[in-house]
């Protein structure tokens, strides 16, 4: 078993590299990355894996993603304090722990696997994280009761983009989700809901996400 010591002095390194390489370039994500560790999110057996820039696996056949790739979503959600903000695919909690500290408030997210809410609820009250609501259900039809959000994050692949997420931004809004094909390859897209109501999208380029399973994603 590794200590906390050898694990933040990893984990610090990693966003170091991150830095080196250009990938995180907003100072406020930065902070969050060092303020919540990857490492307090995975199962005890993978702590000693948590620096590397790679998914992990996680209950339910699931993963929690590459840090680069949760710096690259955060920091095109562009995510400030106030903000109403809702996450699709909890997972493991971590990315929604990082949420929380970069608007500063509550985040709502929605994870469609029992065993994950139960195991992203634990490792969010380990870790001492604040403000994060982990609702059981399908994330693919939004979820109406806090709408409208200024930003939705997606962290499951879909093949289209939801219908019930566009409805669910408030005009200036934007949502980051990857779409496209059911095994591993999609476009990462900004999709931003313009005052007038019309959407602009920009492709960030392929990823590679397990399927968003639900009414408006992949049917199981
Ligand atoms: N954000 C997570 C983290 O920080 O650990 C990683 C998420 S993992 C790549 C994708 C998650 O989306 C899985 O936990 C999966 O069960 C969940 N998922 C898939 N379809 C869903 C849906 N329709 N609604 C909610 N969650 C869904």
């Amino acid at each position: 078993m590794m200590r906390e010591g050898e694990l933040r002095k990893l984990w610090e390194r990693t966003v170091r590299r991150l830095e080196l390489e250009g990938i995180l370039r907003d100072e406020r994500v930065k902070e969050a990355l060092l303020k919540w560790p990857r490492y307090l999110f995975v199962e005890e057996r993978y702590r000693r894996y948590a620096h590397l820039d790679e998914p992990l696996p996680i209950p339910g056949g699931q993963t929690i993603s590459a840090p680069h790739m949760v710096v690259i979503m955060l920091q095109l959600a562009d995510l400030k304090p106030g903000m109403n903000v809702l996450e699709i695919g909890t997972g493991s909690g971590w990315n929604a722990a990082l949420m929380a500290e970069l608007v500063k408030g509550e985040v709502y997210t929605i994870e469609r696997l029992p065993e994950l809410v139960e195991f992203a609820r634990r490792n969010l009250e380990r870790a001492g994280v604040r403000g994060v609501h982990v609702i059981l259900g399908d994330g693919s039809k939004g979820f109406p009761p806090r709408a409208p959000y200024d930003r939705i994050v997606v962290t499951a692949g879909a093949p289209e983009v939801p219908r019930p997420l566009i409805e669910q931004l408030k005009p200036g809004g934007k949502l980051i989700i990857p779409v496209g094909s059911y095994h591993l390859w999609q476009d990462l897209l900004e999709v931003i809901k313009l005052e007038d109501g019309s959407i602009k999208t920009r492709n960030h380029g392929g990823v590679a996400f397990v399927p968003l399973i639900g009414e408006y994603g992949w049917r199981e």
